[in-house]
């Protein structure tokens, strides 16, 4: 019987990074002992010395914990898929996570009545990390509920200085503040809130080239940028780094809510598998934004960070809330995790941080500037046996009757699927007859994030200053 069996994020590391692993079994514990034998590492988390199960290790089989069916000897049916889900907050086992002070026992003592939160819970958001993306509007509200509620290590990435137009909405700022950077004010404000938490600030732009290395530090991160490529960058970090993304985001009346990339959740571009044309959406700096929302979508992004925590309730991944101020109404929407995400689907390509100002149509004016090359050019890198790979994107009848040596042919209403085939690491050169549908596939891949250059003239350029023995029609 083929099984399947989900890794939650946490014991990924122990399994080569691998969110599920295939194995051959008839019961749970047949299962569990294939996967053992493949990966040594886990067996030393999961099982104790006497070879059970730690009593952290929850193991379901559709839905059902295996406690509730036949334990270990549960059978498995063709196609199954075993879950493991261990007690863990952020990677961090509760066992693990600090004592709580007499001081921290007080200041908490009404989460500690709570059953789903108590003094184990509040260990676990003491042990927790948390990484929020802008100190500003969303920011604001979730970092000093997340400060108050005792979260152990709160991240801050912004860049901005306060502006009087901040003060409207941005309660972690005031207007003394005004010209200082906002994260000397958060951390004065919220360390002032509780001097337990230690926060971490980083004034720089979150870029494809250092968001991963930070995402790694913490254990959720939380979403309030005001800005798509941004949004798209904290996604991908988000689902290459195994971390769930606690999301909001507001305009004028309206916000958005969700938990993206938690296990076997969906992800932003699941959702949105591609940003709105630039200047379709405007920024709430041109479209303004009712100052008491962002307080609400942020309020309600620190407490699905909590239960991500805390391992409690039922978080809002696979579902989007649409909230209307003016309506006072909220909708649920279904997001189903997509398949061919090109970040989080079966088959992903995109493995790092691609360019996402160019993902967003940000770097190009309209009408957008293709980067050319002469046939010259290309006849010189082809001799020189540069590293590059030359698309053809004409059709499979015009490559039959002349091509350009060494060229791979990918017609242009085939490259929306077939892109996934070309090597992004490399110079992408693309021609076609006369350059027309080679300038539409090389903005269509450098909005993928790949480079690619458009051959001017193409291949009739190419017959009749490079290679007249060519005959094209
Ligand atoms: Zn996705």
């Amino acid at each position: 019987m083929s099984i399947e069996i989900r890794l939650p994020t946490a014991l990924r590391a122990l399994a080569g990074q691998q969110a599920s692993v295939a194995v051959e079994a008839a019961t749970v514990g047949e299962a569990l002992d294939a996967l053992f034998a493949r990966h040594e590492r886990l067996k030393g988390q999961l099982l104790g010395p006497d070879g059970k199960l730690r009593s952290f290790v929850n193991v379901y089989v559709d839905e059902d914990d295996v406690r509730d069916k036949q334990g270990l000897q549960t059978p498995l049916k063709d196609g199954d898929a075993v879950l493991i889900v261990p007690a863990i907050a952020g990677g961090s086992p509760a066992a693990a996570a600090p004592e709580l002070t007499k001081e921290e026992r007080r200041r908490y003592s009404r989460h500690l009545l709570l059953p789903e939160v108590g003094a184990e819970g509040q260990r676990k958001l003491k042990a927790a990390s948390v990484l929020c993306i802008g100190a500003g509007g969303l920011g604001s509200p979730l970092a000093l509920y997340l400060a108050a509620a005792g979260v152990g290590r709160i991240g801050l990435v912004d860049f901005d200085a306060v502006d009087e137009s901040n003060l409207q909405r941005q309660i972690l700022h005031d207007t003394p503040s005004v010209g200082t950077p906002k994260l000397e004010s958060a951390k004065k404000r919220l360390a002032a809130l509780n001097p337990n938490v230690t926060i971490e600030t980083y004034e720089m732009k979150l870029s494809s080239a250092n968001a991963v290395e930070l995402f790694k530090k913490y254990d959720v991160i939380a979403d309030g940028t005001d800005n798509f490529p941004t949004r798209y960058l904290v996604n991908d970090a988000c689902v290459l780094t195994g971390h769930p993304n606690a999301y909001g985001s507001i305009f004028r009346f309206e916000g958005q809510l969700s938990v993206f990339a938690a296990k076997d959740g969906p992800c932003y571009r699941c959702l949105y598998p591609e940003p709105p044309p630039p200047g379709l959406v405007p920024s709430c700096a041109e479209g303004g934004v009712l100052g008491v929302l962002p307080g609400v979508i942020g309020t309600m992004q620190a407490i699905e960070t909590l239960k991500l925590i805390l391992g409690i309730g039922r978080p809002l991944a696979g579902r989007l809330m649409l909230y209307d101020a003016l309506e006072q109404s909220w909708r649920t929407l279904k997001v189903r995790k997509n398949p061919d995400c090109p970040v989080c689907g079966k088959n992903p390509t995109i493995k790092a941080p691609i360019d996402y100002e160019a993902f967003c149509g940000l770097k190009e004016k309209t009408p957008p500037v293709i980067p050319e090359m002469t046939v010259e050019e290309l006849k010189a890198k082809l001799d020189k046996k540069d590293k590059f790979v030359l698309i053809d994107v004409r059709e499979v009848h015009e490559f039959e009757a002349a091509r350009i040596p060494g060229s791979t042919l990918i017609p242009l209403g085939e490259l929306d699927k077939r892109h996934v085939e070309i090597d992004r690491t490399v110079l992408v050169v693309v021609h076609c007859r006369s350059g027309a549908r080679s300038a539409r596939a090389v903005q269509f891949l450098r909005g993928k994030g790949f480079d690619a250059v458009n051959v001017a003239g193409g291949i009739l350029a190419w017959a009749e200053r490079v290679d007249p023995s060519l005959s094209v029609d």
